[in-house]
């Protein structure tokens, strides 16, 4: 399909193709996919993925930037009639939940270049999702999955698990991608909670995070002041660091912001 299409993958559009056919399985697999739901794959390329989530008896609503990848995906939706809707534009422009009643999945193999942007985004709309199914460097997947303690502990993993649920699947070999990356990926499924975590507005989540993890060598105590905040007064050791300190205490902290 890459020869035929002439799709020289290009560096600027993320592009690293996934061929391996047991590899598509799986992630759809992963993702859920059915004929009960809607996929929504940002990025589909020359198709394997598609293909894989159209074998599951998915529909797909596929949302593509590269017009040289368009012939290629009509050609996988012609194999499935009806239930492969092609979307030519910047992912980062598209109101997704506009595009098919729920329930929807997300499922990507995400362009690096801009897969946290896309992420920070959807976080505004978790309610509109059963599930996204996302491939991601590693060391992204490590973030969002980490636990306090450790370094991979930071912003990212507590907004991401404020909302979500964070459920590693597997990890994917250089190897497995036409071209392959510098780096390995990962493939992470996020559940949106019912409900988040802990009361908290986004706004001040992200205020104090950004202040606490900006310096995360710093002391609590120190690396808050500046948002005149006093994490003794909230029950908080004020000696410990950011990365010591679990989501909830993040929540109490942001709601404590909003009511100074
Ligand atoms: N899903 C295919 C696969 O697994 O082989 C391709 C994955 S490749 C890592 C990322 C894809 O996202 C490329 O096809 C690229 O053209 C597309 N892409 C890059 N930036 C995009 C954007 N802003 N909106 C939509 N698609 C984008």
């Amino acid at each position: 399909m890459i020869a035929r299409h002439v799709l020289r993958a290009r560096n600027s559009l993320g592009q690293n193709f996934l061929l391996d056919l047991n590899l598509t399985a799986r992630i759809a697999r992963a993702a859920g996919a059915g004929p009960d739901m809607t996929a929504l794959e940002i990025g589909p390329g020359p198709g394997g993925l598609t293909r894989a989530l159209l074998d599951r008896g998915a529909a797909v609503i596929a949302v593509e930037t590269d017009v040289r990848c368009l012939a290629a995906l009509e050609e996988v939706g012609a194999a499935h009639p009806g239930r492969l809707t092609l979307i030519h534009a910047d992912a980062l422009a598209v109101d997704l939940p506009a595009l098919a009643p729920p329930p929807r999945r997300i499922v990507a193999n995400l362009p690096y270049n801009v897969a946290t942007p896309l992420l920070l985004r959807w976080l505004g709309e978790t309610g509109a999702y059963e599930s996204l199914t996302l491939m991601f460097q590693k060391e992204v997947a490590d973030r969002l999955a980490a636990g306090p303690g450790g370094k991979a502990y930071g912003r990212l993993s507590v907004l991401v698990q404020w909302l979500c649920e964070v459920r590693r699947e597997f990890n994917v070999d250089r190897a497995a991608f036409t071209p392959p990356p510098r780096i390995m990926s990962s493939v992470v499924t996020l559940t949106p909670r019912p409900r988040p975590l802990a009361p908290a507005r986004r706004g001040a989540l992200e205020k104090v995070t950004q202040a606490a993890f900006g310096q995360r060598r710093k002391m609590l105590r120190a690396s808050l002041r500046p948002l005149g905040l006093d994490p003794d007064a909230l029950g908080i050791v004020p000696t410990l660091r950011a990365e010591d300190l679990p989501v909830e205490d993040f929540c109490a902290l942001a709601r404590a912001l909003d009511d100074a």
